[in-house]
């Protein structure tokens, strides 16, 4: 069985992180979308929120499971048994952070990264500028699915 996890903050989850989960759906026969909590970073989104927007979003796909968790993503990994780790690129300065991340975790436990480039239409969305837009009551209708809105 092929399964990965994609981790990441999804504070909160965009419509880039939608693109690169079902892009991905038919290279794996599990998908484990697992949000990691840093004691030390300022959440817009708490998780329980952010868990729910994720569930929401892919309540229809009993491919995609939803996690939440803390420590070393390839600890994580091992836990569930995943052999690869998911990860969206967008730009240069994507690749060379992704890099260092992904050569790391292949030194630690051999687990493999497999990377997507995002699509030419959500390449621009991040998550930081999503929660910009909604601190500052415009509309980030075009960027994240209706449940973060709601
Ligand atoms: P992290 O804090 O781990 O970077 P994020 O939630 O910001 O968590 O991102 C999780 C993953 O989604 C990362 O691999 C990131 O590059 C990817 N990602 C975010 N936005 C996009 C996008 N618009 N297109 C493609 N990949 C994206």
């Amino acid at each position: 069985m092929k399964k990965a996890v994609f981790p990441g903050s999804f504070d909160p989850i965009t419509l880039g992180h939608v693109d690169i989960i079902e892009r991905a759906l038919p290279l794996f026969d599990e998908i484990v979308i697992a949000i990691g909590i840093n004691a030390d970073k300022k959440y817009m989104f708490d998780i329980e929120q952010r868990k729910a927007f994720i569930e929401q979003t892919f309540k229809n796909q009993p491919k995609i499971k939803i996690d939440t968790y803390k420590g070393l993503t390839v600890d994580y990994c091992k836990k569930n048994n995943a052999s690869f780790i998911l990860r969206g690129l967008r730009n240069p300065a994507d690749f060379e952070f992704e890099k260092a991340i992904a050569q790391t975790n292949r030194k630690l436990s051999g687990i493999e990264t497999i990377f997507l480039l995002t699509s030419a239409e959500t390449s621009f969305i991040s998550s930081s500028i999503v929660r910009d837009i909604i601190r500052n009551d415009g509309n980030a209708s075009s960027f994240v699915p209706p449940i973060v809105l709601k």
